[in-house]
């Protein structure tokens, strides 16, 4: 098969693996940078040029889109779609990752365990907003946040108050959590591929520390995840309608919660962590379902 890798970062390690795993199974893996594809939308043949010329018919295209350039990257993926391409995520569910607040709204009508969680841009009554979730110790999170930067934990009511009203002065949207103190400091990252979890790891935070991003210092070791906690991340990703993701959940004392749903999911941590081939894994399922015109909107 002849395979597209979209990222703008050849020299990740994730990238690499993927382009190495791919060629070792007998593939041809180009990787493409995703800001530099550009395209005739108006034209009956539906192209995506590169470099002066147009790309190859690729059997599957893999996007690894970076949050930074969701709008961009996803019309991209978009533009593979209306080539009949076999994207193994698709742009409507890359997108509706990228926004936590419609991921939660998403996964809460599918009744999966979730913190409970209110957010809000501008509330008049802040003591309400923390009401509804439980009141302190709450965390509180800036949508726009990624690795771990902008999730704080409030814990007292007043230190709760002040964070809202500051955020509410950056005109910021805000998120607001129970805090799952039985967690521990403690994630668990859930890989999967198709409807099953093929990886996952326990991310524990630094001492001193409850965000277990090994961004903020983490580690991470190999974990075995409860019957309860599998199904969970099959379920969130089924829902958000992604082939490929990383479903990060919190061992609360109702059993497994899901904090976020990541739709480029990094692939150096959970390899280490627990020496599978993931990206290997990853080709298995594209030679497995890589069919032209199966472009169809996936989840709900
Ligand atoms: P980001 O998307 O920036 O990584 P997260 O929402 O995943 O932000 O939060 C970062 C980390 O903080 C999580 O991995 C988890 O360890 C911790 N955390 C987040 N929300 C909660 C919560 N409600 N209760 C306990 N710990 C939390
Ligand atoms: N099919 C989903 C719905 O009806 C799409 C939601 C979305 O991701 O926007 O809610």
């Amino acid at each position: 098969m002849r395979v597209a890798i979209l990222s703008r970062e050849p020299n990740l390690y994730s990238t690499r693996r993927l382009k190495e795993a791919g060629e070792e199974r007998g593939h041809t893996v180009d990787i493409i940078d995703t800001t530099h594809c550009y395209m005739d939308i108006t034209s009956s043949k539906p192209t995506v040029r590169y470099m002066g010329k147009p790309l190859p018919g690729y059997d599957a295209v893999i996007p690894r889109i970076g949050a930074s350039v969701t709008f961009y990257g996803t019309a991209v993926v978009r533009q593979f779609e209306m080539m009949g391409t076999y994207c193994v995520n698709e742009s409507v569910a890359i997108s509706r990752s990228r926004d936590k607040l419609r991921s939660l709204q998403l996964l809460s009508r599918k009744g999966i365990g979730l913190p409970r969680t209110g957010f809000a841009n501008y509330p008049d009554k802040v003591d309400d907003l923390l009401k509804n979730v439980g009141g302190a110790p709450v965390v509180i999170k800036l949508l726009e946040g990624t690795q771990g930067i902008g999730v704080v934990l409030a814990d007292t009511q007043k230190a709760a108050e002040s964070i809202i009203e500051a955020f509410m002065g950056l005109k910021a949207n805000i998120l607001v959590q129970e805090y799952i103190k039985e967690a521990g400091g403690a994630d668990i990252r859930c890989f999967v591929v198709g409807d099953k979890v093929v990886a996952a790891m326990k991310r524990q935070a630094a001492p001193g520390e409850f965000r277990s991003n090994l961004h903020r210092g983490g580690s991470a070791e190999l974990v075995r995840l409860s019957p309860a906690e599998r199904k969970t991340a099959v379920d969130a990703a089924k829902t958000m309608g992604l082939s490929l993701c990383g479903v990060d959940i919190l061992r609360s004392n109702n059993g497994p919660v899901v904090m976020e749903v990541n739709s480029s999911p990094g692939l150096e941590g959970i390899e280490k962590a627990t020496s599978k081939n993931v990206a290997g894994m990853i080709f298995e399922y594209i030679e497995k379902n890589a069919k032209p015109n199966k472009t169809r909107t996936k989840g709900k």
